[in-house]
């Protein structure tokens, strides 16, 4: 039975059932495609981390040495006799990227880092004019997304206090509703700049409407963009024909491409081609026929797509595992690993729902439509000594203070018997 056919009724809080999936799951091999640590008694950790570190894709030595033995065999000629050429790098996970993504390939550039990306898109995407100053973002967001936000505003000579309006979960709640947030966006109209919100919370889990959110804020003439650290290689996306304005993610997370790798930004197209947009420019983003002219050529003329945004050469080292892990998302498919990912998660949340009734609660939204693979369970009691049970038994998941504890399964290397042991370890812990 494919995955897709599996209903959320049909999902047995059982070992045998997880074992069944796994002998169905035609994903499985790509597990053989990563690295998985081993625990203390040399058996493969459960890993749900992903959604922090994605594992290192096996093929991500080989693209990182190449890149070495390119150095060492041609020095500066290496730009343009690589096997990979250097000049154009990024342009190789271009259409990856845009897969992954959902946008046109002239939409998206792999630059920089997610933080970095975030200043340089609302340097073109936030553009206070009289009363419309502000930025509507999420309470309790990833907290480099507040610094980048608030310092923005300030060094843009706006005031954080009354320019940073942020969204917040009714009381007693831990989940933010569409209605509020388009309620929001209504109340504020004319005074509404830009919305920057992350498509999927990280500590919630929960995923954003991202086309209810996006036309909102283009009815009150703002634009709209997303943080997608927690959702690029999470679910499926459709920034383009969502008609997003921009988007900034980072690749180390599920996009496996390691620690500090090079992110990645979404501008559509109808902004990528207009050259007046005002943004900071670099010799990167300069048009690539003329980019090696130097002093011949002092006017910038941006390239008509997002890679006018780049600054500089790019890294071509800590590029190169990119282009490992984008292949292993092409190889699968967007959907195919969505379709898995909705039944891998949905067995982690009943096997949840029925060892631990009394002592947990799932705070991700139960709909599979609201969520991409993690989970967020609050625990009772001394949560943080269950969590460091977990580790004991070679579960790997992520503790955030005082109770709440993460659990991302992923359907490129996750099993349902990792759901199982996790879910089973948390029981007895
Ligand atoms: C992981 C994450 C970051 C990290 O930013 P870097 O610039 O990559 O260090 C920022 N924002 C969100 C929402 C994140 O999840």
């Amino acid at each position: 039975m494919p995955f897709d056919e599996i209903k959320a009724a049909d999902l047995e809080p059982t070992a045998a059932f997880a074992e069944r999936m796994d002998s169905i799951d035609t994903l499985s091999s790509f597990r053989d495609a990563f690295n998985l640590p081993v625990d203390r008694n040399g058996r493969p950790v459960a890993y749900f981390v992903g959604n922090s570190l994605g594992l290192q894709p096996k093929a991500a030595r080989g693209i990182v040495e190449e890149v070495m033995d390119d150095w060492a065999r041609l020095a500066v000629d290496g730009h343009f006799d690589a096997d990979r050429p250097w000049y154009p790098y990024h342009e190789q996970v271009r259409d990856e990227l845009a897969t992954v993504v959902g946008a046109k390939p002239v939409e998206v550039v792999a630059m920089n880092t997610l933080t970095v990306n975030l200043h340089l898109l609302l340097m073109s995407f936030h553009r206070p004019e009289g009363i419309r100053r502000r930025i509507l973002m999420e309470d309790g967001a990833f907290p480099s997304d507040t610094y980048a936000v608030c310092s923005h505003v300030a060094a843009r000579g706006g005031d954080p206090e009354s320019d940073v309006v942020r969204i917040a979960p009714r009381k007693g709640e831990d989940l933010l509703r569409t209605e509020d947030i388009v309620a929001e966006i209504h109340r504020l109209g004319d005074s509404l700049s830009t919305v920057m919100l992350g498509g999927v919370n990280f500590r919630t889990g929960q995923l954003l409407d991202i086309p209810a959110i996006t036309s909102a804020g283009h009815q009150v003439g703002a634009t709209v963009g997303f943080d997608l650290a927690h959702a690029a290689g999470n679910i499926p996306l459709r920034l383009h024909d969502h008609d997003v304005d921009y988007a900034a993610w980072c690749s180390y997370k599920y996009l496996n491409a390691g620690p500090g790798a090079v992110a990645g930004a979404f501008i559509h197209e109808r902004h990528a081609s207009d050259l007046d947009l005002p943004r900071f420019a670099g010799w990167w983003g300069n048009d690539p026929s003329t980019r090696f002219r130097m002093h011949l050529e002092d006017t910038f003329i941006p390239v008509p797509s997002a890679e006018a945004w780049q600054l500089s050469n790019p890294p071509i080292l800590s590029m190169a595992p990119l282009v490992a892990s984008l292949d292993r998302f092409v190889e699968a498919g967007m959907d195919r690993l969505r379709a898995k990912s909705r039944v891998l998660t949905g067995y982690l949340h009943a096997c949840l729902h029925e060892f631990l009734p009394d002592d947990a609660t799932i705070v991700t939204p139960a709909n599979a439509e609201e969520r991409g693979c993690q989970l967020t369970v609050r625990l009772e009691g001394d949560a943080r000594r269950r969590f460091e049970g977990l580790a004991e038994h070679g579960v790997i998941a992520d503790f955030r203070p005082p109770d709440l504890v993460r659990l991302a399964p992923v359907p490129l290397y996750s099993t349902f018997e990792d759901c199982f042991r996790a879910a089973s370890t948390l029981r007895d812990a």
